[in-house]
C-alpha cells in the first residue's frame, strides 16, 4: 500500500470555487499543488456571461471558507438575505423570513469575486502554482497524467502527478476519462429539467440604491415559471428567469420578439418590469443555460484520481447548495485526509465518497423537490401556513425545531440526507395535521409543536 508523503505532487484540474478552495487547503496541510484551468485568469478577463454572476453562500459553504482561514475576507463579500420577498402577480409582497432563530441567514455573494478572493489567497503560497488557458483533454488514469490544450498556442502538454483531483465542474474532462475506461464500471446519470434558466439585471437606482429590499432573496412564483432576484454590492439585482425550453404556453421558444418578450414580463412579474430598464436588450443578448443533475459512481479510479464538487454531483440551483456542497466536499475531504491519511490515497478516496455520497445524493433530490416548492408551493396559502408556524416554533423553541429549510441549509453538523428525512417527514406532519385541522386550532403554541414533533416520529417509525 502507498503511503502519503507532503511532498507528494497534486494536480488539481479546473480553479473554479471548489478547485481553488481545494488547492488552498491541500497546500496549507503542505502539499505541492498544481492547480490547472481552462479560462483565461479572471483577475484579468472579465468572464461573467453565461454563468450565474452571484450565489447564494450559506453554512456549509462558509464551513469551507473558515478552513482555509477566510471567514473575514469572505464575510466582507456578503450581502444577508433573511427571508424570501414573494411577489404576487398583483404586486403585493409577503416576506417569509428563512428562520424563526435570528442569526440564520444566507448570503449574496458575487461568483466572481469570491473566485478572484481564493486565487488571491492561492498566490500567498510558493508551493502552489496556478496556471491558466489550459484546457484538459484527456487523463491517463492509471498514472495520473493529464493533457492540455493551450488555448492561445494549441500545442499540447502533459503533466504527471502523484494523484490528480479533478474539480472542472458539470461537463468534467476528468470524469469524461473515467466514463471512457474500459478498466472498471462507471456509472452515470444526467437528467435535464425541461426548463432552462436566463440572467437579467436591476441595475442600480438612480441614486445608486437598490430598487427593491435589499437583504432579501426576491421570488416571483408562477406556478410553472418563476424570476427570482438576488442583491449586489453595487446596488444591482441579479434576475434568473426559469422557464421552460418549448412546449409550453410560455417559454423561450415562443418569447422570440421584443413584444413577445414585454407582453409575457409585463403580464407575469407587473412590479418587476420598471425595475429593469433593459429588460428586452438584456434578455435578446444573454444566453439560455440548462439545468440538470449529474449523478456517478465511482468518484475514483485506482487510487490514482478522484472528483468532487459538480464534477462529480451537479445539481439544479434551486436549494442554493451546489457550492456550497462543493465547498462542504473541502471540508469532508480534509477530515478522510485527517483520518485515513496514512493508509494511502486509493483508502482516503473510497471513504470520501463513502462518507459522501449519499449525502451529495440527498442535496441533488432535495433541489429538484425545491424546484417545485418554489415556483408552485410558495404561493400556496396552506404552504405560507406552514412557514408561519414553522418560523414561530423557530424563534420560541430554537433549540427544539428546525424546519427542512433550516435543516439543509444552516444544521451544519448535520448531512444533507439526515436533515432530508427529517425534514421531509416534518413537512408531511405539519401538513397532515394542518389539513386535518389539528393546526393551528386551539393548542398552545408548545402543544403545537408537541404534535408536529410526535406525528414527525410517527411518521419516520413507519418509514
Ligand atoms: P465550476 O464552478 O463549474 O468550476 C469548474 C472549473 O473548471 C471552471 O473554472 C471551468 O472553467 C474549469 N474547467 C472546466 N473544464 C475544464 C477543462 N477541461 N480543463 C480545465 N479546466 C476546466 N450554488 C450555491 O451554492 N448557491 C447558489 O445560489 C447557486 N446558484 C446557482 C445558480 C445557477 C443558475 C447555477 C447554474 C448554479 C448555481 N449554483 C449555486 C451552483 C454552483 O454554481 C456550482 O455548484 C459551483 O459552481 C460548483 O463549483 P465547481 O468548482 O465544482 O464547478
Amino acid at each position: 500500500m502507498t503511503k502519503m508523503s507532503k511532498q507528494e505532487h497534486i494536480l488539481i484540474i479546473g480553479a473554479g470555487l471548489c478547485g481553488s478552495l481545494l488547492a488552498l487547503r491541500m497546500a496549507q496541510r503542505g502539499y505541492k499543488v498544481t492547480l490547472i484551468e481552462r479560462r483565461p485568469d479572471l483577475r484579468e478577463v472579465h468572464q461573467d456571461a453565461g454563468r450565474s454572476i452571484n450565489l447564494a453562500l450559506s453554512d456549509r459553504g462558509l464551513k469551507g471558507i473558515k478552513l482555509v482561514g477566510l471567514e473575514d475576507r469572505v464575510r466582507e463579500l456578503c450581502i444577508p438575505m433573511n427571508g424570501r420577498m414573494l411577489h404576487d402577480k398583483e404586486s403585493n409582497t409577503l416576506f417569509s423570513p428563512y428562520s424563526g432563530r435570528t442569526d440564520e441567514f444566507i448570503n449574496s455573494i458575487s461568483r466572481t469575486d469570491l473566485n478572484i478572493m481564493l486565487l488571491n489567497a492561492a498566490d500567498e503560497y510558493d508551493t502552489l502554482q496556478v496556471l491558466f488557458n489550459q484546457s484538459c483533454s484527456d487523463v491517463d488514469l492509471k498514472n495520473a497524467t493529464a493533457t492540455f490544450v493551450d488555448y492561445h498556442t494549441k500545442e499540447e502538454q502533459t503533466i504527471a502527478a502523484d494523484i490528480i483531483l479533478g474539480t472542472d465542474g458539470a461537463g468534467s474532462a476528468v470524469r469524461k476519462s473515467m466514463y471512457m475506461s474500459r478498466d472498471f464500471l462507471f456509472s452515470f446519470s444526467q437528467d435535464y429539467l425541461g426548463h432552462g434558466y436566463k440572467e437579467l439585471t436591476f441595475p442600480p437606482a438612480e441614486d445608486g440604491g437598490y430598487r427593491t429590499e435589499k437583504n432579501a432573496l426576491h421570488i416571483w412564483p408562477r406556478g410553472r415559471d418563476m424570476i427570482i432576484a438576488l442583491p449586489n454590492l453595487d446596488g444591482s439585482f441579479t434576475v434568473t428567469l426559469f422557464i421552460d425550453y418549448e412546449d409550453a404556453p410560455d417559454s423561450f421558444a415562443s418569447l422570440n420578439s421584443p413584444e413577445a418578450i414585454t407582453e409575457y414580463f409585463t403580464r407575469q412579474f407587473p412590479d418587476a418590469v420598471p425595475m429593469m430598464p433593459d429588460l428586452v436588450k438584456d434578455y435578446e443578448e444573454n444566453p439560455v443555460g440548462p439545468l440538470g443533475t449529474i449523478k456517478c459512481h465511482p468518484w475514483n479510479a485506482f487510487g490514482k484520481v478522484c472528483i468532487m464538487g459538480d464534477a462529480a454531483h451537479a445539481i439544479v440551483p434551486f436549494y442554493g447548495q451546489g457550492m456550497n456542497a462543493s465547498f462542504e466536499d473541502v471540508v469532508v475531504f480534509d477530515e478522510t485526509l485527517d483520518k485515513f491519511g496514512d493508509q494511502g490515497w486509493e483508502k482516503v478516496f473510497k471513504e470520501f465518497e463513502k462518507t459522501r455520497k449519499p449525502d451529495t445524493d440527498a442535496i441533488a433530490d432535495l433541489a429538484v423537490d425545491n424546484f417545485h416548492e418554489m415556483k408552485e408551493h410558495t404561493a400556496h396559502p396552506m404552504f405560507q401556513e406552514k412557514r408561519k408556524l414553522e418560523t414561530a416554533f423557530e424563534k420560541e423553541f430554537p433549540e427544539e425545531y428546525y424546519s427542512k429549510y433550516s435543516l439543509v441549509t444552516f444544521k451544519e453538523e448535520i448531512g444533507y440526507r439526515e436533515a432530508m428525512i427529517r425534514g421531509r417527514a416534518q413537512n408531511k406532519a405539519i401538513l397532515n395535521l394542518l389539513d386535518d385541522g389539528v393546526l393551528p386550532g386551539t393548542l398552545s403554541r408548545k402543544q403545537q409543536l408537541e404534535a408536529v414533533l410526535k406525528a414527525t416520529n410517527d411518521i419516520l417509525h413507519d418509514d
